[in-house]
């Protein structure tokens, strides 16, 4: 049984518009699995379906084998929801909120109580557990609303861009803290704009495009298939030109910046000894640009000229 089934999932808006176009999305129980697209691909509206906050227009979900459309109590019982927009009653004490949240699942009030002095302390929001969720800052907003998707111990949880707009500190934070409960057991599924977040976190990773999905792969085998990176390379010393039998494509960003493109047949063994024997000292290197980024605007891409060969 899987964490999530979805099949041939259809979406159209009253104003016509077709959003989803037949999604078909597995996620397996445990996994942490990046959902990603541009803006307006349509991953809010695949998630709003799953969560039943969106109706669809045809196709099926199930949620650790329970069908949305036959037995959505128990669907709804297996998810937490994190969406990008606030939706709490900012005058509500954040407690309160979570509390509440707890008691609409049935969760006894002694039970949601440890659970929110628990996730609060957790997520850095216990100093607050008094103060109304208007006098939050932004990021423990975003902190808010998590704790209030796991008061009901959710097996499956939804993050619509939790970190957009979180500063790097709090955003690493996070990180920490949903490795930890996915380790735990907790199925978790991402949408995110920051590829590095999704290449670092997910283990899985499905990308939708103009309300279809393009791909739906392994992270890791997914990077592999990655042919070369753009490498960063400071120099201890300046270099005025590039020696002529550095057989890589590169070019000097400075005289103390080499950018070098490196297949994934050379090792970066090789790479070290062909600067070495031609006197370049490297202080440190890195990637360009994150490889799942090289890998996502290169798909986007061919798919855009393959809809547009098609049309
Ligand atoms: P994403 O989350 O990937 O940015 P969305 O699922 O929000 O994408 O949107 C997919 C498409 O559906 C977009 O073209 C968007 O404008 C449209 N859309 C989203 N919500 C509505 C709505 N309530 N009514 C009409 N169109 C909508």
């Amino acid at each position: 049984m899987h964490a999530l089934s979805v099949k041939n999932l259809t979406k159209q808006y009253s104003n016509g518009l077709v959003a989803l176009k037949g999604i078909n999305l597995e996620v397996e129980k445990g996994d942490f699995f990046a959902l990603l697209g541009q803006n307006g691909a349509g991953k809010s509206t695949t998630i709003g379906i799953i969560c039943s906050l969106v109706n669809k227009s045809s196709g099926s979900v199930s949620v650790f084998g329970h069908d949305i459309d036959k037995e959505l109590d128990a669907a709804k019982l297996c998810i937490g929801v994190v969406p990008q927009e606030m939706n709490f009653n900012p005058f509500e004490k954040i407690s309160h909120i979570i509390i509440n949240q707890a008691g609409y699942y049935g969760v006894p009030r002694k039970i949601a109580e440890q659970r929110t002095e628990y996730y609060f302390k957790k997520l850095g929001l216990w100093e607050k557990r008094n103060n109304a969720a208007l006098r939050l800052s932004g990021g423990m907003k975003r902190r808010l609303m998590i704790a209030r998707a796991l008061v009901t111990k959710p097996r499956l949880l939804m993050l619509d861009e939790p970190t957009a707009g979180v500063d790097i500190e709090l955003r690493h934070m996070l990180w920490e803290f949903l490795t930890e409960l996915n380790a735990q057991g907790t199925t978790i599924i991402l949408t995110t704009h920051y590829l590095e977040e999704a290449e670092h976190l997910c283990k899985n990773v499905a990308i939708i495009d103009n309300g279809e999905i393009i791909e739906h792969a392994n992270m890791k085998s997914f990077i592999n298939r990655l042919d070369t990176q753009t490498m960063i390379l400071d120099l201890a010393s300046p270099l005025r030109d590039i020696p002529e039998n550095l057989k890589y494509p590169c070019r000097l960003i400075d005289e103390v910046t080499l950018e070098i493109k490196v297949s994934k047949h050379h090792s970066l063994n090789m790479l070290f000894d062909t600067l070495t024997k031609n006197n370049i000292n490297i202080t440190s290197l890195r990637n360009k640009t994150n490889r799942l980024e090289e890998l996502f605007i290169d798909l986007i891409a061919n798919n855009k000229i393959q809809s547009e060969n098609e049309s």
